[in-house]
């Protein structure tokens, strides 16, 4: 299926090449080549994680104000999904990583499910 590319300066076969967090096509033979794709692993990750924290933190002022900024709750409904140990955010890591980032600074440890396996 995959067709050839020749590489428009030399005439050569263009290869594909992917490394970090791009890819695209090269040429072996004379260096010239392009960008086909960007992308963060975080945007192909297309898992729902759930986002939830444990009860002492029900009183802490800093979390609730997080979660009211970043849900649709408020800091009273926020309260009582940290004290009933519920789920406060649910999302892909794309959408949840600044939410986690906020929490991090703050110093507001969080429980993750699934595991996240990307940096916050
Ligand atoms: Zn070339």
């Amino acid at each position: 299926m995959s067709e050839i590319i020749k590489c428009e300066k030399c005439g050569s076969e263009m290869k594909h090449y992917k490394k970090d967090s791009t890819a695209g096509m090269i040429c072996e033979s004379c260096g010239w080549g392009w960008v086909t794709t960007q992308f963060d692993e975080i945007y192909a990750d297309e898992t729902i994680y759930s986002v939830s924290f444990s009860k002492e933190l029900a009183e802490n002022k800093k979390a609730l104000s997080l979660i009211s900024h970043n849900t649709p709750n408020n800091f009273l409904t926020a309260k009582k999904l940290i004290e009933n140990n519920e789920i406060i955010l649910t999302g892909k890591a794309s959408t949840i990583i600044d939410f986690l980032k906020d929490c991090k600074e703050s110093n507001i440890e969080y429980k993750i499910e699934p595991a996240f396996p990307h940096e916050v």
